[in-house]
């Protein structure tokens, strides 16, 4: 299924029936499995053996779709995780111990600074946060010793800043280190950052993925191209025996392209769960089906909608790498040729009043905390997700209180393009 092409992948990937088998991916609703003997199921314990004894752990459904998005992404093993935070936590943590430390892009999803710059500095790994727009010289200065991976998000959200990839994965691989990449907003029908030299790609696939709004998801997708054995000292844990599986070593066993997802998988999931429902998986195949054909639509919403802000004379200015004098356009032309997302930013003359003036009038748009969505969904930070902070500590941090975020759905363009401009009348 690799050989085809995306669309292809979209539909038919990760699962090929056999004779008289359902041609729909089943949910395999069963937390365990059957064996004959104690032997048989022995071997699975110790990875000895392919197969399933516990859905915490490995569950068939999962597997099918993780293969397809494996396969989309051009990478050799993935996994479901359930939920895109424990799909960053799980590709960072699989790597990164206790006194170990990473760089990240500034420009990231809120959830995921949370997790690294609160939570996992609370479990003893550092992050040092540097800006998506730094200089070479700038980024190989974030490097310590003890640092083990890179990250950052295709296209940030929310700030909708582009990521130089390639400029990213040179720092990370001049440092034997991999490059994480959150590709959530593009996903892998806009760009696929491991033909930009990502070593590892992440999903929310709660987001365009799922694409319906119905359920919360993540993946992990490892390129299999990251040499373990090349900075064999950094990543002990896939190089030296683990002695919670009898003293297997990851990356000799399964080879480069299955050491990640095997370890994270026989480690992490097992002892943090986190594990997708086979039935949320199940809604996630049907979104996947359609992701190719829904992709294209959500860019072409966006960059009409970002269009008539940019021309609106009250609107003050509008974020869309899409627009030829956008910050990241030229990026965007190179990592995103065939669109970007659905999300357009744009602040409003008016500020906090105008933004809440204009939200109480849209009749299609609904005021969502939601992005990437076949229903078109809007939020203004100021009055929602930031609103303890004052007019002067939001423009500080970038999110004036006059800035809406839209997510542009599925509907016509000319309906939501109507209904934009009569709520910016009513302001
Ligand atoms: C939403 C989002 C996440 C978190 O995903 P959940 O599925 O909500 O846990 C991570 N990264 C990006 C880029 C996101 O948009």
């Amino acid at each position: 299924m690799n050989s085809y092409r995306p669309e292809t992948v979209c539909v038919q990937g990760g699962y090929t029936p056999g004779n008289g088998e359902p041609r729909q991916i089943p949910i395999i609703q069963s937390t365990t499995f059957k064996y004959a003997t104690s032997e048989d199921m022995g071997k699975l314990f110790d990875l000895e053996a392919s197969g399933y004894f516990y859905t915490r752990l490995q569950n068939p459904t999962n597997d099918y779709v993780a293969a397809k998005i494996a396969a989309l992404e051009g990478g050799t093993a993935g996994m479901l995780t359930s939920s895109g935070q424990a799909a960053n936590f799980f590709a960072m943590f699989n790597i990164a111990s206790c006194g170990d430390h990473i760089v990240s892009s500034s420009s990231i999803y809120g959830g995921t600074f949370n997790l690294m710059s609160v939570t996992m500095a609370r479990m003893g790994i550092e992050t040092t946060f540097v800006s998506p727009d730094c200089t070479e010289e700038e980024l190989n200065a974030a490097f310590r010793p003890n640092t083990k991976c890179v990250f950052g998000e295709t296209i940030a959200n929310p700030a909708l800043t582009v990521l130089d990839i390639e400029k990213f994965a040179r720092a990370a691989h001049a440092h034997g280190v991999p490059l994480i990449v959150d590709n959530t907003f593009p996903t892998p029908v806009g760009c696929r950052p491991i033909e930009w030299g990502a070593d590892i790609v992440t999903h929310s696939t709660t987001k365009y993925m799922d694409g319906h709004g119905v359920a919360v998801g993540g993946a992990i997708v490892d390129s299999g191209k990251f040499d373990w054995f090349a900075s064999a000292d950094r990543f002990p844990g896939l190089t030296t025996p683990d002695e919670s599986y009898h003293g297997i070593t990851y990356a000799e066993k399964f080879g480069l392209a299955g050491a990640f997802i095997t370890k994270c998988t026989a480690q992490l999931m097992r002892d943090f769960g986190s594990i997708q429902s086979p039935q949320h998986a199940f809604y996630l195949n049907l979104g996947l089906e359609s992701l190719h054909v829904r992709m294209p639509r959500h860019c072409e919403n966006g960059q009409a909608v970002a269009e008539f802000l940019a021309a609106h004379p009250k609107v003050a200015s509008v974020t869309y790498c899409g627009l030829p004098g956008d910050k990241y356009h030229e990026l965007a032309k190179k990592y995103l040729p065939n669109g970007s997302c659905g999300v357009v930013s744009f602040e409003l003359e008016g500020g906090r009043e105008a933004a809440s003036v204009f939200m109480k009038n849209l009749k299609l748009a609904a005021i969502e905390t939601h992005v990437a969505d076949a229903r078109t969904c809007c939020l203004n930070p100021a009055s929602s997700t930031h609103r303890q902070m004052t007019d002067e500590q939001l423009a500080a941090a970038g999110v004036p209180a006059g800035l809406v975020r839209m997510s542009c759905g599925l509907e016509s363009k000319e309906d939501l393009i109507e209904d934009i401009a009569q709520a910016l009348e009513a302001i």
